[in-house]
């Protein structure tokens, strides 16, 4: 059931940062979402707004928005991780199926990826950013 190099103790702790970390991002976009809300609300309610003002609330939205999927994002991370926990996968890489060190894991539980691969998976980013432009 445990592949992986991780002991039951430090594998409960891992899924317990796991988790302190969704409620964290999850009260995160909860707080978001209310600023959002009051943000809206707040230009409903002016009648009248210049360009300029209403060129700052829509770069605040812009903002508020991004960060929220940003959090659904990291959300979404939390819950792979847990499932992986849960499935005996969790503390292996996603793409070569070596371990990934502990170090690493305790600096980030929701890694899927060893060192290696991530470094790869960044190059690989970079060079399509790159040559997108
Ligand atoms: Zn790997």
């Amino acid at each position: 059931m445990n592949p992986s190099c991780l002991s039951d103790s430090q594998l409960s702790t891992l899924k317990r940062e796991v988790q302190s970390l969704e409620e964290q991002l999850q009260a995160d976009l909860e707080a978001e979402q209310s600023d959002k809300k009051a943000e809206l609300s707040l230009v409903a309610s002016s009648e009248v707004l210049d360009r300029a003002e209403a060129v700052n609330v829509a770069v605040g939205q812009q903002t508020v928005l991004s960060h929220i999927v940003q959090l659904e994002e990291e959300i979404i991370e939390c819950r792979n991780a847990l499932k992986r926990i849960e499935d005996g996968r969790y503390g292996c890489c996603d793409s070569c199926d070596e371990e990934i060190e502990l170090n690493r894991l305790m600096a980030n539980p929701v890694a899927i990826l060893c060192v290696g691969c991530q470094s790869q998976y960044e190059l690989h980013r970079t060079d399509n950013k790159a040559a997108s432009f």
